[in-house]
């Protein structure tokens, strides 16, 4: 198995005080990362710049990454990895893709940053615009968490009402009014919530549970007339893949409308992955704005939101609504996204179908060899595995896994060469650049980790 690959040069000073023959038991098959992270750790909290990076709920030392190409990412001991997290999402076409580096070379030999409207932000707005036909008018941002902040201001500016209704386990970013039964590191780490953010400003978003339409209903007969918008992932993917169930997302498109309230397509995860068009392009149901992220941002930092023109134009400077950013639409950005989605045809979509089968088959005969109580969840061709018998369509659901199988499972696939997300709540992302050998090196790891994950024993056991 070709997992140890020899990394020639680079380094650098991460190798500088640890000779590559000085690591210290054959068993840690990461001892730069480890020094690493003792190094992160002195300089910033957690040693990370997002949590679930952290690998808290794995346990183990998180592994810094020096390379990525195609499919594959190397550590800083030269271990390599399939990768089935692709930077959360963004890399559809795999790493380095020589399409969007030669972009984002072409566009940084021109200048970084210019403070100035450039050509570029046409040409992605309006990409954007032609893939997903709700969408009228375009304003980027840096970040998913910008978007989905503005997002909610507009709808409270548009209908003049305060409130917003989510659902637990999806996550919109870290906005304060968010934050509430959020998904991803804040289900990770099992946060009850988080402290720095009031009871003011939480006390206008709304919880339900996922996929529950009874809930919805009766949040709108008690607030209806108060209710800016209800904001969704378009499908959940940040308590690992949970898709809407049948009629769920054109429900709430029919309650909004009714109660005069927007509905807010959060894709920023599924947006240009599951389909050329997004969620949107699966299921076709029309939201009053979006957000989007990830892929469009082509692994630097942008995102955009966009919707109804009679909604975006209350944005300063047509509209009163503020909104701004010193860097927003920044021309190598938005190089890197444009390159990135238009690397994406046909023939990409379709190969992140196939390869997301294809794991999914893998893993389902993995854990049925070993029993392992599981369920394969898909949205798109984001997936998960859920250590449960009974299938999940809500946060509870997810809750209600064995959590404890999750950190044998993901350790005996890295050691083997398989890059998971390090959480039992998130999903594994395929890239198209996923070839043969990539997928051998996953069926050689998978017995491995299933056979872990049956021996695991819930804490305290012992
Ligand atoms: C990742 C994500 C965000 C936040 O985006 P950031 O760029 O991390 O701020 C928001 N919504 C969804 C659905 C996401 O998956």
């Amino acid at each position: 198995m070709a997992r140890w690959h020899p990394w020639p040069g680079k380094l650098g000073d991460v190798t500088a005080d640890t000779p590559a023959n000085a690591t210290t038991a054959a068993s840690d098959p990461a001892p730069r990362s480890r020094q690493l992270f003792e190094r992160a750790e002195a300089v910033t909290p957690g040693g990370v710049n997002s949590p679930v990076r952290a690998f808290h709920s794995v346990g183990g030392t998180p592994r810094f990454m020096v390379r990525g190409e195609g499919a594959y990412l190397w550590d800083a001991d030269g271990n390599r990895y399939v990768d089935l997290v692709s930077s959360w999402g963004p890399m559809i076409n795999g790493h380095a893709h020589p399409d969007v580096v030669g972009a984002v070379r072409e566009a940084a030999l021109e200048g970084l940053s210019f403070g100035t409207p450039a050509t570029g932000e046409i040409e992605l707005a309006r990409e954007i615009i032609d893939r997903v036909d709700p969408v009228e008018h375009v304003r980027l941002v840096n970040s998913g968490t910008e978007a989905t902040m503005t997002s909610i201001r507009l709808a409270r500016a548009f209908t003049g009402r305060p409130k917003v209704l989510k659902f637990t386990g999806c996550y919109h970013g870290h906005v304060d009014s968010l934050l509430a039964g959020a998904g991803s590191g804040v289900a990770t780490l099992g946060l009850p919530g988080t402290p720095g953010v009031t009871e003011a400003q939480a006390a206008d978003t709304i919880v339900v549970p996922y996929n529950d339409l009874d809930a919805v209903r009766q949040a709108f007969a008690e607030y209806g007339d108060r209710i800016a918008c209800v904001i969704t992932e378009a499908a959940a993917g940040n308590m690992g893949a949970v898709p809407p169930r049948e009629g769920f997302n054109a429900a709430l498109r029919e309650i909004t409308r009714e109660a005069g309230a927007l509905l807010v397509m959060d894709e920023v995860m599924t947006g240009f992955r599951v389909s050329r068009a997004g969620w949107y392009g699966v299921d076709g149901v029309a939201g009053d704005l979006y957000t989007f992220g990830k892929v469009m941002s082509g692994g630097l930092p942008a995102a955009a939101f966009g919707g109804r023109a009679d909604v975006m134009d209350l944005l300063a400077p047509r509209g009163p609504v503020y909104q701004a950013g010193t860097l927003a639409g920044n021309p190598v950005a938005v190089a890197a996204g444009l390159a990135n989605l238009r690397a994406a045809d046909s023939e990409v979509y379709a190969a992140l179908d196939r390869n997301a089968e294809r794991l999914g088959e893998l893993l389902g005969q993995a854990l049925r060899a070993e029993e392992v109580p599981h369920q394969l969840s898909f949205a798109g061709n984001m997936l998960s595995v859920f250590f449960t018998e009974t299938p999940v369509h809500d946060f509870a659901g997810a809750q209600a896994q064995q959590t404890w199988r999750f950190p044998a499972f993901f350790h005996e696939l890295l050691r083997r060469g398989v890059y998971p997300p390090p959480s039992a709540f998130e999903c594994w992302f395929v890239n198209a650049a996923m070839d043969d050998t990539a997928f051998e090196v996953i069926a050689e790891a998978l017995p491995h980790a299933a056979a872990a994950a049956a021996a695991a024993e819930p804490e305290g056991a012992k």
